[in-house]
């Protein structure tokens, strides 16, 4: 990709764990400093705010790294998310949901617990809660974060500036729930975190990577390494493992440096976007995205003369844009018209007459009776498309695993090293060897051979190559927001 080392991910990484206002990725210190083994026990709650519900879980982990997991899902009323409400009427709405999902589910439990903690034995009787909590926060601790500003909907006012975490337990403390918010989550760092408790190996999972709607990666660095952490006076987290989980933000990169080559389509995209300039990673990567760059570039073939993409063939005219076969109303012609589901479905196709493609582009893109060269004019799209994806994605998870040197080697010069002999040779089945990655979201569970275009992409890249690439394992980490949170709950010391 012509890309200079010097503005690698990596490169970046270094540079975000250092100031506080990095240029590139925020790199966010997560205070969360130790990863589960699997052997973990007991019952923890957790819940997530997002967009659209309010989901609260219970998860009773086994210690042989199974666990189960309950859960309930409530729509946010939208009067709720809007003025004249106020911030205590939405989290005194969240309470309610969390003392009804305990009394349909936990009511022995609750009720034991209550009585407990009405009587002064709290402690150990508090079920602790795991927030996962998807808006913009400056975190100072591990259950202490002040809301920066609210997005997806919401706009509260009067919560701005203050530390969520307080205004959830004070409404559940205002219905005497035996709840302690224990931990503030966010969902890359549940996600790594599920991933360390399920994994088969014992050695600590490194990286967890949502590629959703989103993307982003939190990984486990070493704690002397953060030098921002000295700017954070007020917090107060457990130094003893040497360790703390990083929030990356790996979505910001190439926001100041603009180093990722850039396609028309990339260009249009940014403009018409809610926010031109950032996100730009994210932007040619996520879910929410790859759709809307499939669109236009399928436009501009439609456009180009020498393409003759969907042309109408019972027509005689030369005149291109009069004689395609796309419907006046065609999702082709709205922006975001193309969810990335789509992308999925072209890429599943394996007919050998492209029937899949063709049907899918009658019925969700109104092209009627599309050839099979329009088919495979869209295939190679959608391929391009969701292979850069994966390989972008595989140079993050890359930078992480040498910016930790996890593989070993030469630790400084890694990045720069063009051949990958120094690395330990180890076999694939040496569980002290592996690196283990959780990955959670749409596009590594249905997007076909999205792994496997990582892992090319894996083994080009300098430090890791072939031995590498053998030595790191992906596991698909489910329930980040639930059992991750929890177990954020579980080794929260606070
Ligand atoms: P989230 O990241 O919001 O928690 P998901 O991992 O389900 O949730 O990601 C949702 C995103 O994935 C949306 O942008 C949607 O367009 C996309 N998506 C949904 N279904 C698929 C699919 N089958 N293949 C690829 N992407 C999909």
């Amino acid at each position: 990709m012509g890309i200079k080392f010097a503005h690698t991910p990596s490169a970046g990484l270094d540079e975000g764990i250092q100031k506080t206002k990095p240029r590139g990725m925020a790199m966010i210190p997560t205070y969360v400093t130790a990863v589960p083994n699997g052997t973990e026990k007991g019952l923890f709650l957790a819940v997530d705010l997002g967009g659209t519900n309010f989901r609260v879980c219970s998860i009773q982990l086994h210690g042989n790294s199974t666990f189960t997991l309950t859960q309930s899902k409530v729509a946010i009323p939208q009067e709720l998310m809007v003025a004249p409400t106020t911030s205590k009427q939405l989290f005194a709405f969240l309470a309610k949901q969390i003392e009804s999902f305990l009394r349909t589910h936990h009511n022995d439990h609750f009720e034991l617990r209550r009585r407990k903690s009405l009587s002064g034995e709290a402690g150990e009787h508090t079920f602790k809660l795991g927030f996962t909590f998807s808006f913009p926060v400056d975190q100072v601790g591990i259950n202490k974060g002040y809301l920066i500003r609210w997005t997806k909907g919401y706009d509260l006012k009067d919560a701005i500036g203050k530390d969520i975490c307080a205004l959830l337990q004070d409404e559940i403390d205002a219905l005497g729930l035996p709840v302690r918010v224990a931990a503030l989550v966010n969902d890359t760092v549940g996600t790594l975190m599920a991933r360390s408790y399920t994994s088969p190996g014992k050695t600590g999972t490194l990286l967890g990577g949502i590629f959703g709607t989103g993307t982003n990666g939190a990984y486990v660095e070493n704690l002397s390494k953060i030098a921002k952490m000295s700017e954070y006076t007020e917090a107060e987290y457990d130094k003893s493992t040497g360790e703390m989980i990083v929030n990356t933000e790996w979505g910001g990169f190439d926001n100041a440096l603009q180093v990722l080559p850039n396609s028309p389509y990339d260009e249009g995209l940014d403009k018409g976007s809610v926010n031109p300039g950032m996100q730009m990673f994210e932007k040619r990567v996520s879910g929410m995205f790859l759709g809307e760059i499939l669109r236009r570039a399928i436009l501009a073939l439609v456009n180009s003369p020498e393409a003759q993409l969907f042309k109408d063939e019972t027509s005689s005219s030369n005149d291109i844009g009069s004689t395609t076969c796309i419907a006046d109303d065609s999702p082709l012609y709205s922006i975001w018209g193309i969810d990335t589901s789509f992308l999925s479905m072209v890429q599943g196709d394996t007919d050998t007459n492209w029937r899949i493609t063709r049907q899918a582009l009658d019925k969700e893109l109104g092209v009627s009776a599309p050839s099979t060269e329009d088919a495979r004019a869209v295939k190679a799209l959608v391929t391009a498309i969701g292979k850069r994806s994966a390989r972008l994605g595989a140079m993050a998870i890359g930078a992480v695993i040498l910016a930790t040197n996890r593989l070993g080697g030469k630790p400084t010069d890694a990045q720069s090293k063009e051949g990958t002999d120094a690395l330990p040779a180890a076999s694939a089945t040496d569980e002290e060897s592996i690196v283990d990655i959780g990955l959670d979201g749409s596009l590594v569970e249905y997007f076909p051979r999205f792994e496997d275009y990582m892992r090319e992409a894996l083994r080009e890249i300098p430090g890791i190559g072939e031995e590498g690439e053998k030595r790191i394992r992906f596991g698909i980490a489910k329930d980040g927001s639930g059992v991750g949170a929890a177990l954020v709950a579980l080794t929260a010391v606070n």
